[in-house]
């Protein structure tokens, strides 16, 4: 919970995370996150759908390769209904191809082209309804939408991969088309390749030909239409297994030479599109359902309709797949889920896009309710809650907005806060009704495309209740209720009375009061009651019956409600509520405070003891977590106990706390005896990296050897190179710089550029070394060399850093990113304030009159922040996959 939130410390820990072909304990986050997020300040997508000229009804997409040119050759012919009449000419998306001719219904046709658009003319004014044929020739190298992996001197072994990745705007970067998503079109992807390559693409395979020397082709057919952000090819050097799941087949890809990685990664795939089948009501609706994962994957995963991309990061070593609880599983269901939310039904423009993500969110989560249970949904539930409210800028802005120059710019909204709002729609119409609804929205909108009052329509349609109001707060709405809540027990008239107010600044802006239902827990000796209440004003005060002084007051038990409260309880009552509430996020709450509670031996206690025997993990995670905010010798003897935690994920936790305990000596040897005897790689790695935050004596000893030692996926060498960054031992440079030549595994090269940033910070040699490294062709590896040349701070590095800025030759538009590190290096005081300033961790919204003390450079401080809390939100979205890969905390 603290890593997204140290902006600097965040961005530079991940980058030693990056890695290429990482999928184990840790997952290149920051990668896919930075890309998403800097995507953004390139370009706008359109916030309001367009006026269509035209339908789109089929695009037969005929494409060809030149590997070494890095070139797409391609013919695409529209099929097209002009919806209405005296159009001259048919408009194409089309951006950075070279359009070689254009003919219309057999014949050529003139056209001409500007930046963004394809225009072909129409022979004679159009009528509506009549149908045209465009057939357009082109060729490009796109700068987007479609990429190609390819393997070089150094790594040669590198599968020969192509992928696409059309949301939001980019399917125009590789084939002229109509690209946005308020039109469907059934698709024909016919691609000629090499003929040992497989293909995959969107609907049925319904021909593999030979095509001259050494290719063939391959012919799929999407029949059913959808909009054309969804339409995906992936070609290349893949090792693949094939099953099927209700007489439909549901296959797996994944680059050549990690077939066994798909066992443990995709296992699952059919129960879960059976759960997902019966819970709507409605069969997974394609021809097949295809799962290809790639590398150098700009996301986590894509929906494409039917035929899903997924990071090659998240697949998982088999010897490392026991020691996760959930797998890929996130990823996976929250992939699958959009084959309804977002396939079948899909949002008609990106305001909307909750529609899409929201839903996704929600299921992920009632995949993982139902699979590994109540317990497990209710803890991610409530993480997302705090990274919700830890993202302050979200707070004013509603879910549909309109107001945004990029479709992820309020990310955090339309998959974490979204899918908590649909998960309390769902408790207050009860399940029977609500998936009823559901039902009715996917059948009415089966194949359309939808806005938010569609789904509005077919609930009320459907249940006969009236959710307007719900609507109006949630999602046309901003923010959510901020609660102060007190109690005091009138021992006369045996009743607890709670004050609850309302404290949100409702003051213009898009956030009110809010509506919502409350459930109030009271326990006594004599045991516990639940009553109902419904809150609605700014200030209310409500009474219930207690025969005795309550021993806990629980203010909306279970946390059901997307809120923050400040409720002050005793340190008796905080103690009760960590040893008996009886749902999990009660538990976790109580945890949390206690970990204030400094000196408090009673709170220490407690915390030990729901450390060592709380049932659930997550408890014994922040239980563990409170003991280390604490400190002192009392809370070490309880962390300690942690270590005997029969769960990695748990275990790893208390080394990680462990490694906070600063004045026992005898930590370090416990911490070695970790490192080197652990069952699990991922506490291994935790050991490690605790040594060398430390500063343990002897502790690079211990660094070196776990640097020779061999383990799945690199885990324990990438830790120990890691850790000797943060040992901040000078002599570990000769072999950093070894571990950073080409040819080296590239999380390793990535682990070993991120702990140079970190010392020898006077050595020259290493500073050009990274410097030479800003030119490297790859993306990973130039990124991890900004910010490591940040971390150094010498000022050498500030006019190569403005070279590469200026080049644009950062993929994802690293520009922001860079600014920020040579910002850092000028004024190294400023980046510890904007640390300070985004440390705040008390999961409250934002403060009125946040603009007081402005700083200086206050412009500077707000646009790295910004930048850091796009950052944070794409961890987010992505927060599954790296929980499920890295580390069970939030
Ligand atoms: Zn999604």
């Amino acid at each position: 919970m603290t890593e997204e939130n140290h902006g600097r410390s965040f961005v530079t820990r991940q980058v030693g995370r990056i890695r290429r072909r990482g999928r184990v304990a840790v997952i290149s986050i920051f990668v896919l996150v930075l890309g998403a997020a800097l995507a953004l300040r390139l370009r706008a997508d359109e916030p309001f759908a367009r006026s269509r000229d035209y339908h789109l009804q089929n695009a037969r997409i005929e494409l060809r390769f030149d590997l070494d040119q890095r070139q797409v050759i391609g013919q695409v012919t529209h099929t097209i209904t002009p919806l209405k009449d005296g159009l001259r000419e048919l408009d194409f998306d089309s951006v950075g191809l070279t359009i070689l001719s254009a003919r219309l219904d057999g014949k050529d046709a003139h056209f001409s082209t500007d930046d963004a658009k394809l225009h072909v003319d129409l022979d004679r004014p159009s009528k509506s309804g009549e149908k045209h044929e465009v057939t357009i020739r082109y060729q490009g190298s796109p700068k987007k939408g479609l990429y190609f992996i390819l393997p070089n001197n150094s790594y040669s072994s590198q599968p020969k991969e192509i992928w696409t990745q059309g949301e939001a705007e980019d399917t125009r970067y590789y084939i002229p088309i109509y690209d946005y998503p308020n039109d469907r079109t059934a698709t024909e992807m016919i691609v000629t390749v090499p003929r040992d390559w497989v293909t995959v693409s969107n609907g049925k395979l319904q021909s593999v030909v030979d095509a001259g020397p050494g290719m063939k082709t391959w012919t799929w057919r999407q029949s059913q239409p959808i909009s054309t952000y969804l339409i995906s090819l992936v070609a290349g050097e893949f090792d693949e297994s094939k099953k099927t799941w209700r007489n439909i087949p549901v296959d797996y890809r994944v680059p050549h030479g990690e077939a066994d990685r798909i066992e443990p990664t995709f296992a699952r795939t059919p129960e879960m599109l059976s759960f997902f089948s019966d819970r709507l009501g409605v069969p997974y609706p394609w021809d097949k359902y295809d799962q290809t994962a790639v590398d150098q994957f700009s996301l986590g995963g894509m929906e494409n309709a039917s035929a899903t991309t997924l990071t090659a990061r998240s697949l998982l070593h088999p010897e490392l797949a026991h020691e996760s609880l959930e797998g890929a599983d996130g990823l996976i269901s929250h992939e699958m889920s959009h084959q309804w939310f977002g396939d079948l039904a899909t949002t008609k423009d990106w305001a909307n896009l909750w529609l899409n993500e929201g839903f996704a969110t929600f299921m992920a989560t009632l995949w993982e309710e139902h699979q590994y249970g109540v317990d497990n949904a209710a803890y991610s539930r409530w993480r997302s809650q705090a990274a919700y409210f830890r993202q302050r800028r979200l707070f004013n802005v509603p879910i549909v907005t309109h107001e945004f120059r990029d479709s992820m710019e309020y990310a955090g909204n339309i998959y974490g806060k979204a899918g908590l709002v649909l998960e309390m729609l769902r408790e207050q119409l009860g399940d029977d009704a609500f998936f009823h609804a559901l039902q009715h929205y996917l059948e009415a909108n089966r194949l359309q495309n939808v806005a938010t009052a569609d789904l509005i329509k077919a609930i009320e349609e459907s249940t006969h209740v009236d959710v307007d109001r719900f609507f109006e707060e949630w999602i046309y709405g901003a923010g959510a209720p901020r609660f102060a809540v007190s109690t005091t027990y009138d021992a006369g008239a045996k009743q607890v009375r709670m004050e609850v107010k309302q404290t949100q600044d409702v003051r213009g802006g898009h956030v009110g009061l809010f509506d919502v239902p409350i459930e109030v827990a009271v326990a006594t000796s004599a045991g516990s009651k639940s009553f109902p209440i419904t809150v609605s004003k700014a200030d209310e005060t409500f009474s219930f019956p207690a025969d005795s002084e309550p021993l806990l007051v629980l203010f909306d038990k279970g946390d059901k409600i997307l809120k923050s409260v400040e409720f002050h309880k005793s340190d008796a009552q905080r103690i009760y509520q960590l040893q008996h509430a009886e749902d999990v996020p009660d538990r976790v709450d109580a945890a949390q405070a206690l970990g204030d509670m400094k000196g408090n031996d009673a709170a220490i206690t407690a915390l030990g003891e729901a450390a060592a025997r709380d049932h659930f993990w997550g408890v014994r995670v922040q239980a563990l977590t409170a003991l280390g905010r604490i400190g002192g010798a009392q809370a070490e003897k309880a962390v300690l106990l942690g270590l005997m935690d029969p769960e990695p994920w748990v275990r790893e936790v208390a080394v990680e706390q462990l490694s906070k305990f600063s004045d026992d000596a005898a930590l370090a040897t416990k911490l070695t005896e970790i490192a080197n005897k652990d069952s699990a790689y991922r506490v291994r790695a935790a050991a490690l990296l605790g040594l060398g935050q430390r500063k343990a004596e002897g502790a690079m000893t211990t660094l070196e050897s776990a640097a020779k030692i061999d383990s799945p996926d690199d885990v324990i060498r990438r830790a120990a190179l890691r850790a000797m960054g943060t040992l901040g031992n000078d002599q570990a440079a000769p072999q950093l710089l070894e571990w950073i030549e080409p040819g080296k595994p590239m999380r390793l090269r990535t682990a070993a550029i991120d702990s140079l940033g970190k010392l020898a910070k006077k050595d020259e040699a290493i500073e050009s070394r990274l410097i030479a490294l800003l030119n490297d062709s790859d993306f990973d590896l130039r990124l991890a060399a900004v910010y490591a040349l940040g971390e150094r701070g010498d000022s050498t590095a500030i006019e190569p850093l403005e070279t590469l800025r200026k080049s644009g030759d950062i993929p994802s538009g690293g520009g922001p990113v860079i600014e920020q590190q040579i910002a850092r290096i000028k004024n190294p005081g400023e980046a510890q304030e904007r640390d300070r300033q985004s440390a705040d961790n008390s999961g409250n919204p934002p403060a009125a009159g946040n603009g007081a003390n402005q700083q200086p450079n206050q412009q500077i401080v707000e646009r790295l922040d910004k930048i850091d809390q796009n950052l944070a939100e794409m961890n987010e979205r992505l927060k599954k996959i790296e929980q499920q890969q890295t580390r069970a905390t939030p």
